[in-house]
């Protein structure tokens, strides 16, 4: 059984579980620990005392540590990818990716400890000087989804210890391989006892002890909407500081002047790979006449074409649905879109094999046209490869449907014209904008977040992660 890393030791779980390959439920990864509320207080524990030694450490430490953990992330992401892609169902290609963005986030925080800087100012008093400085905020509890395994907990534990946080990563309990993997490459980092720990299990077991104990002084959280708003509640109760990525329901707008290579192209990216789990997924598609049945045409053929198998086998497009709820949860959404008088352009069909017999979460990606933005589909988050088309008038109204949304994380366009691109990006409400772009794919050294229902507190990645990782201090000094 692989254990939970408490206060520099690998401890067993209370119980443990299976982690299952949702593209052959036959393979079973391995067994994984799961804690109790009495661990996840004793990982608060090992963080709280290690955080004077840890708070204290140099610039020089914090690099050391990051850059090794960077470095052997790189080095191992062909390893860690197909481990991450076995336990997820995202494909290989991208698991990969993925391995290799969380060393590249490491070795930017790295970069980021020794980066830590002040502001110096005269006073508006005579004689006396003024500095700001950022200190680290204390114990922070770090809470993930299951869809990125490791780039998601790398972009919270990186900057949690590089400005002096010590931490209590909690993973999603259906990807507990990629986390422990993790885990056990910070446990050989040089950091000191306690001052990162791993407690595996169910959220509202180890989550909710991490949220509710007085100890933690900020829970940075990635997760769905109805998660993250009990978690602020209770968050305010206490007086802790929080940070909540949520859901989407991100809009691509296509526009008559667009490259419909390009819009296509971007589309399909965007709504369907990684099986169409990925938070900033566009999922309502809105098309301007002039190109709307050339766009549908394009993209149903662009579907027909793609492969969905087995994530770890060769020439896979799209990998299976997680697991056999979330396979349910899109099975629904596609069945009530059909019963609000959606039309089924492509796809939608579950298949329990892959072409080799193994059983496994399968799904056709589903693509609906003559929909509009009040039905179901368009207003709630599937987390599925499934996508509607929604026509619009000219660009006017394809940005008004585009904002009409509870959702503001990612917004995308496609068009050549210049006027309409200015305009998008500063009337787009969303915390991210995406001109020609996929929704889908960002950078890990420049901000990542949402508006409206989408997120709550400070930024995540880049520089911008201080804000929720430190506090400021502003000293007066009369020499
Ligand atoms: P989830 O909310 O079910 O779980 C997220 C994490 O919270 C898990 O680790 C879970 O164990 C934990 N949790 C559950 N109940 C808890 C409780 N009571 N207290 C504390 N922790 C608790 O979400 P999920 O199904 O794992 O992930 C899918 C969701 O994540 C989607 O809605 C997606 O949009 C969102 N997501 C958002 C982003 C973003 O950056 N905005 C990125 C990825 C995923």
């Amino acid at each position: 059984m692989k254990s939970n890393f408490i206060g520099g030791a690998w401890v067993d779980g209370a119980s443990a579980v299976d982690n299952i390959n949702p593209s052959d439920t036959q393979d079973v990864i391995g067994a994984y620990a799961q804690a109790d509320a009495a661990q996840a207080r004793s990982a608060v524990d090992a963080a709280a005392a290690a955080f004077g030694q840890w708070s204290l450490s140099t610039p020089q430490q914090r690099f050391e540590v990051l850059d090794k953990v960077g470095s052997e992330l790189l080095l191992r992401k062909e390893e860690l990818g197909d481990l991450l892609a076995r336990e997820e169902g995202k494909t290989l290609p991208e698991a990969i990716g993925e391995v290799g963005r969380a060393g590249q986030v490491f070795k930017f925080f790295a970069g980021e400890a020794l980066r830590c800087a002040g502001e110096v100012l005269p006073s508006v008093r005579p004689g006396i000087g003024v500095e700001i400085t950022r200190e680290p905020i204390g114990v922070v509890g770090l809470i993930t989804p299951w869809n990125f395994p490791i780039a998601i907990p790398a972009w919270k534990i990186a900057p949690a210890l590089a400005y002096g946080n010590t931490v209590v990563f909690k993973p999603a309990e259906l990807v507990p391989g990629s986390a422990w993997a993790l885990a056990e490459i910070l446990s050989r980092s040089g950091l000191p006892a306690g001052a990162f720990n791993l407690v595996m299990g169910r959220g509202a077991v180890v989550g909710q002890a991490l949220v509710e104990d007085p100890r933690v002084a900020g829970i940075s959280f990635t997760g769905s909407v109805g998660t993250g708003q009990q978690l602020a509640r209770a968050c305010v109760a206490r007086g802790a500081k929080f940070q909540l990525e949520m859901g989407g329901k991100n809009p691509m707008v296509v526009l008559d002047d667009a490259d419909l290579d390009v819009a296509v192209n971007c589309a399909v990216q965007s709504a369907f790979f990684s099986t169409g789990q990925r938070c900033t997924a566009a999922s309502r598609l809105i098309v301007t006449e002039g190109i709307h049945d050339r766009f549908v045409d394009a993209v149903v053929a662009r579907l027909r074409q793609l492969r969905i198998a087995n994530a770890r086998s060769a020439g896979t497009d799209i990998g299976p649905v997680v697991d056999e709820r979330q396979l349910g949860i899109d099975l629904q959404y596609i069945a009530a879109a059909k019963s609000e008088g959606a039309h089924l352009a492509f796809g939608g069909e579950a298949f329990g094999h892959d072409a080799q017999g193994h059983p496994g979460f399968y799904l056709q990606p589903a693509l609906f046209t003559g929909t509009h933005n009040n039905m179901r589909i368009s207003r709630e988050e599937v987390f599925g490869p499934v996508a509607n088309v929604i026509r619009a008038r000219d660009y006017e109204e394809a940005l008004s449907i585009a904002n009409d949304t509870p959702f503001g994380l990612s917004s995308g366009i496609a068009t050549t014209s210049l006027k309409y691109a200015t305009h998008y990006k500063r009337h787009a409400q969303a915390g991210m904008v995406m001109v020609n772009v996929p929704t889908a794919g960002v950078d890990y050294h420049v901000p990542f977040g949402g508006r409206k229902g989408s997120s709550m507190g400070p930024r995540e990645q880049g520089r911008h992660a201080a804000e929720f990782f430190t506090t400021i201090k502003t000293a007066y000094t009369a020499p």
